[in-house]
């Protein structure tokens, strides 16, 4: 039991100043800002912005090479290539996982980050051992963050031998979703992969979550088929689709029926709003009521030197991709990268609403769309408390 305390003079989601009575790290009541004298306890939010923490709904945190010195890509050009340079990196590397993806994972909750999905790869080579340091790491950080994995077969699933058997007995240690990489690019067995991958998620009861990177409408035809085994496996809600470019490739008339499959059987899309290829088109998949949330993929590792885990500057590449300039459209960047993240991550208890866990942000900006453009330095607070401002967490544990 904490003493409750007041949070005054923010403004929700950019609305009027209010005050908000924070008790045993959730909200409890609120009231119109008061012009009273603060008292010892309270929270000063000098009429910033108060939102609900970040989302990270895509990184690989075993993968990085934060805080290590540079490496410059020597991946060679197909995904198959950069599979066998990131082998190979690994593998180089001294550095345990603990202290790079403890760095990194730092580093995302200093900038507001508080609810995770972390893909960790397993495949014959490297075993369980990511999969036990990533379960290890989410321990000594479990105060700060809500961190979930998904257990990732990098090197292929049907057409890596060993790696079913180890995808199984990552779910038996409790990691929370079965992971799956282009059932046709990569295991060129589509039925054969789906059909492990739902089946063990539903004899764990686990969420399933879909790398797809197959273009065009390969990529097309693979998420009617997810959807169907969603629907036959009554997954409906626990189904994410990472990447999904094909999407972005093909004419919405094309595309518009998947979507409306993808909505009625609440599968989520995740993107990370590439530069170099096609992307989902993020407007019309909402109208269409597809959530779409946001993640960072691949940070400073043997993918991509880019990404900082900030996911409001992840925001505004999204709103930069697609042009969006209109406030409401800055605003569902935004929830991109809050909300639709939470709802695509099964979260229960998010938002700055009564009844809620007191975890949020307090920016010195007017409105979301402002907050997106100018990824302001920010407080963050977990249960009421400041666990990191200006980019530091105060408590570090490297
Ligand atoms: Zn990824």
């Amino acid at each position: 039991m904490t003493q409750p305390r007041w949070l005054r003079n923010v403004r929700p989601y950019g609305s009027t100043a209010k005050d908000l009575l924070i008790e045993n790290g959730l909200f409890k009541q609120h009231r119109p800002a008061s012009t009273a004298v603060l008292t010892a306890t309270d929270i000063d939010g000098q009429n910033q912005l108060l939102t609900p923490a970040l989302v990270e709904s895509h990184i690989h945190l075993d993968k990085t090479l934060w805080g290590q010195p540079w490496r410059a890509n020597s991946a060679g050009p197909t995904l198959k290539d950069y599979i066998a340079n990131e082998r190979r990196v690994l593998r180089e590397v001294d550095a345990p996982i603990a202290q790079r993806a403890g760095a990194l994972l730092e580093n995302c909750i200093a900038r507001g980050s508080l609810t995770m999905r972390c893909h960790v790869d397993i495949d014959p080579e490297f075993g369980l051992r990511h999969v036990e340091a990533m379960q290890q790491l989410r321990e000594s950080y479990r105060d700060l963050i809500d961190l979930q994995l998904v257990v990732f077969p990098q090197t292929g699933l049907i057409s890596r031998p060993g790696t079913a058997e180890l995808m199984r007995e990552a779910m038996a240690l409790g990691v929370e979703n079965v992971g799956g990489l282009d059932p046709c690019g990569i295991d060129n067995d589509p039925i054969a992969q789906l059909d492990f991958v739902f089946k063990l998620a539903s004899e764990f009861e686990r969420g399933v979550d879909i790398h797809l990177h197959d273009k065009g409408e390969l990529g097309l035809w693979q998420i009617a088929r997810i959807a169907d085994y969603t629907e036959r496996f009554g997954c409906q809600g626990r189904v994410m689709i990472s990447h999904a470019y094909c999407l972005g490739m093909l004419p919405w008339s094309q595309v518009k029926p998947v979507a409306e499959r993808l909505a009625a059987l609440n599968i989520s899309l995740m993107s990370s709003a590439p530069a170099d290829c096609a992307v989902p088109p993020f407007l019309a998949l909402r109208e269409a009521g597809v959530n779409v949330c946001l993640g960072s993929d691949g940070i400073r590792d043997a993918w991509s030197p880019m990404g900082n885990g900030d996911m409001l500057e992840r925001a505004m590449l999204l709103a930069f991709r697609f042009d969006l300039n209109k406030d409401d459209e800055l605003a569902a960047a935004f929830e991109a990268a809050t909300v639709n993240g939470a709802r695509a991550l099964g979260c229960e208890g998010y938002g700055v609403e009564i009844g809620q866990p007191a975890d949020f942000l307090l920016m010195p900006v007017q409105t979301l769309g402002e907050a997106v453009v100018s990824r302001p330095v920010r407080q963050v607070y977990r249960g009421g408390e400041l666990i990191a401002s200006g980019g530091q967490l105060l408590d570090s544990r490297l």
